[in-house]
């Protein structure tokens, strides 16, 4: 059952370590189902689906995008959105933060860094993204926050690549973080890990897991 997996979930994860429900695709019955068991964060991959899923769903529940996110979508999720995962471009988190300013809102962001091999995957190398850190334009973005980074590994059984590429985020996380977060708190999370690999993500020093599959289809 949904509910003993996110005990079990729990009891597992070290403090520090949250877990973000991925509900998409599921009904929202089974999102009812892991909120009665106490889940609260949960993350969606399409704006569509979220707003649907929203409008059925208890108030105080905390939305997480999780997907891929085209800038004409961001004022749709703007009002409420708790946390986007996945900015991979400067050019998103300019429209997040002017629609951030529009309602009167800082929205937290995460900058998605591409480690994977895979071609298809969205973000910033590390490089470029302490380029576009550099150049220091986020500064002026007032309705948006950087509170951190996130990533996928490579779609792999080789658990040491895995752990490989989420150890480089990591570490562009710390670069980051003395770099320009030294005096801001906000500059905190490091999400990566799913089904398949969240034991390593734990490892490597993840503090959002973002699991879908194992909880849902319990
Ligand atoms: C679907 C998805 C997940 C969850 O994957 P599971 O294997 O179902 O745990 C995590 N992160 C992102 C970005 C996803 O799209």
């Amino acid at each position: 059952m949904i509910g003993d997996v996110l005990d079990r979930l729990r009891e597992e994860l070290p403090q520090g370590v949250d877990v973000v429900a991925v509900s998409k695709y599921f009904p929202a019955d089974s999102i009812r189902e892991a909120y009665a068991a106490g889940q609260r964060m949960f993350g969606e991959s399409r704006v569509q689906e979220l707003l649907v899923k929203r409008n059925e769903l208890p108030d105080d529940i905390q939305w997480h995008f999780i997907g891929h996110l085209q800038t004409n979508k961001v004022r749709l999720i703007a009002p409420f959105v708790s946390l986007i995962h996945a900015v991979d471009s400067e050019h998103l988190l300019e429209e997040i933060s002017r629609q951030g300013e529009r309602c009167g809102r800082v929205i937290p962001c995460l900058l998605q860094l591409h480690v994977a091999q895979e071609e298809t995957k969205f973000g910033f190398t590390p490089g470029e993204c302490i380029a576009m850190l550099e150049k220091g334009e986020w500064r002026l973005m007032t309705g948006a926050q950087i509170a951190g980074v996130m990533c996928m590994a490579s779609n792999t059984d080789d658990e040491r690549q895995i752990e490989a590429e989420f150890g480089l985020v990591r570490k562009t996380f710390e670069t980051i973080r003395l770099r320009f977060f030294a005096d801001n708190d906000a500059f905190r999370h490091c999400s990566w890990g799913m089904s398949g690999d969240y034991p390593i993500a734990v490892r490597t020093g993840a503090t959002l897991v973002r699991i879908g599959s194992m909880i849902f289809r319990a």
